[in-house]
């Protein structure tokens, strides 16, 4: 059976780099759905509420913001995009790529709320919603 829990949704982060400068490392930007959910809520540029929201909002993002030729994030983000969203939801889906403008370009959608995190060598209680109760 699949299906999303019943309060499944995803919250969407970014940001589009100024022109020209393109940081060495842009592959590793963290991927990690527990470090993007631990952040201040006014950094969610939307809240999607199931994985067919999620998969609009991302399209929508990367037809606004069309990848350089042949930039394979931006094509592996297009390819992955329903595979992330669809098949490992406890994941993030993401783009990240050098666009048209010669900008970086980091668009993540990060699952919430995610199961208990179990990372070889530590265990942590999962990362509340950043939209929920605030921590004291
Ligand atoms: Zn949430």
């Amino acid at each position: 059976m699949t299906g999303t829990p019943v309060d499944a949704h995803w919250h969407a982060y970014g940001y589009t780099g100024p022109r020209g400068y393109f940081p060495h490392h842009e592959r590793d930007a963290p991927t990690d759905p527990a470090s993007w959910l631990g952040r201040p809520a006014s950094e969610i540029m939307a809240t999607l509420s199931g994985p067919e929201d999620a998969e609009a909002w991302m399209r929508q993002q990367l037809a606004a913001l069309p990848g350089a030729e042949g930039e394979p994030g931006y094509l592996s983000a297009s390819l992955y995009l329903r595979e992330n969203l669809y098949a490992a939801q406890s994941t993030t889906a993401w783009a990240s790529y050098r666009d048209r403008h010669d900008r970086h370009v980091l668009r993540l959608l990060a699952a919430c709320p995610q199961p208990s995190v179990r990372r070889y060598p530590w265990e942590k209680p999962p990362p509340s919603c950043p939209l929920g109760e605030p921590s004291p």
